[in-house]
């Protein structure tokens, strides 16, 4: 028979706080989950059951309602299932949330002892990402233990003893309301030994924060965001075990002409008014040092985009590269001396509209309106 009070439902006093709601959650849904009683429907409907109560004390609302109502401040008329389909999911969403312990409980006690993964932000410049680059990065984390070589006892002999608490085992059970559920060792922290004769630097945990210096290959092509996983460059693991992994995030430095979509190289352009009417070509600098050379067409206009193919950025993975953009900013001159000031004067005497059919048609349409 399942209980109908969701804290007897999950073993935990009235006042249970949040973390210990989730633990609670986790050992039991782990314990009666459905793929570990192929067809049993006394564990089904316990496991729905946790799963209802779960919903309803996670959220410090429904919390709050069920203490002073109960299962009442759920009821719509009071029939059926309180919660529909919105209280209990199906067996998805547990599992994505419990999915890394669930899958391999050995794994879990494991990653206990594992160090952890260290995250380390990199700057680079557009021209580093372009080649790739070997970059030296200084990393403050916890490493194995000089003195005793990571297994955290004094001196070469070997000191660990069976933990007493747990027999060795690792773990604990404990009665907790109408479930024995069981837990990592408090005592060892789940490696069912102890260290009698510990090492004086790492205090027996073989670990010990150390600054080290790490040259890390940056490949060809990455971008803000891209993330390199240097494996093992981690934090160090508790007494041996297995170090956790580096991983190194991209960020790129603005560059003084080009903007980066991907492997096109953007680099916007103001060009005077007389090379986009009468057309020539300006010269850019390609990331590779050769120069690129681009053409402007006469009466190129505003907003225009000049391709130049294979002449931006390297393909993260792949080969080849992405295109480089010229993209066209017309630029009205502000400065003009008198010379140059008669000879526009000169010019537009004798504009027939014909010049700009963009404005022609434009101002003609206007002229209709006034008419
Ligand atoms: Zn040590
Ligand atoms: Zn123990």
């Amino acid at each position: 028979m399942v209980s109908e009070d969701y804290y007897e439902l999950l073993g935990i006093p009235r006042g249970a706080d949040e973390a210990a709601i989730k633990s609670a959650y986790r050992r039991l849904a782990k314990e009666c989950h459905p793929d570990r009683h192929q067809g049993c429907r006394e564990q089904e409907a316990r496991f729905k059951a946790i799963n209802e109560a779960y919903d309803v004390l996670k959220d410090p609302q429904k919390r709050a309602a069920y203490d002073r109502f109960g299962k009442a401040a759920f009821h719509n008329g009071g029939s059926g299932d309180p919660f529909g389909d919105a209280g209990f999911n199906g067996f998805s969403d547990i599992f994505s949330s419990i999915f890394g312990e669930f899958m391999d409980p050995r794994g879990a006690q494991q990653n206990a002892a594992r160090g952890a993964d260290l995250r380390y932000d990199l700057e680079l410049t557009l021209e580093e990402a372009f080649t790739g680059v070997e970059k030296e990065i200084t990393v403050n984390a916890l490493a194995t233990c000089g003195e005793c070589d990571g297994r955290g006892c004094n001196g070469l002999d070997r000191c660990a003893s069976a933990c007493s608490t747990c027999g060795g085992m690792g773990k604990v059970r404990a009665q907790q309301g109408f479930f024995v559920v069981e837990r990592g060792c408090p005592n060892c922290r789940g490696s069912g030994e102890v260290i009698t004769d510990p090492c004086a630097n790492c205090q027996g945990e073989g670990r010990a924060l150390d600054k080290r210096t790490l040259a890390v290959k940056i490949p060809a092509g990455v971008d803000e965001g891209t993330r390199i996983r240097v494996g093992g460059e981690g934090e160090a693991g508790v007494r041996g075990a297995a170090s956790g992994d580096l991983y190194l995030f991209v960020h790129m430095k603005r560059h003084p002409i080009y903007a980066r979509e991907g492997t096109t190289l953007i680099a916007d352009c103001p060009l005077s008014f007389t090379t986009a009417a009468l057309g020539g070509s300006i010269t850019l600098p390609g990331l590779d040092g050769h120069k690129i050379e681009i053409k402007i067409p006469a009466g190129v206009q505003s907003g225009e985009q000049l391709r130049h193919r294979g002449s931006g950025m390297t393909v993260l993975n792949g080969r080849g590269r992405g295109d480089l953009v010229a993209r066209i900013l017309v630029e009205t001159p502000t400065k003009m001396s008198k010379a140059q000031k008669k000879l526009l004067e000169e010019f537009r005497a004798t504009e027939t509209g014909d010049e700009c059919p963009a404005a022609k048609g434009f101002f003609s349409r206007v002229r209709e309106k006034f008419a």
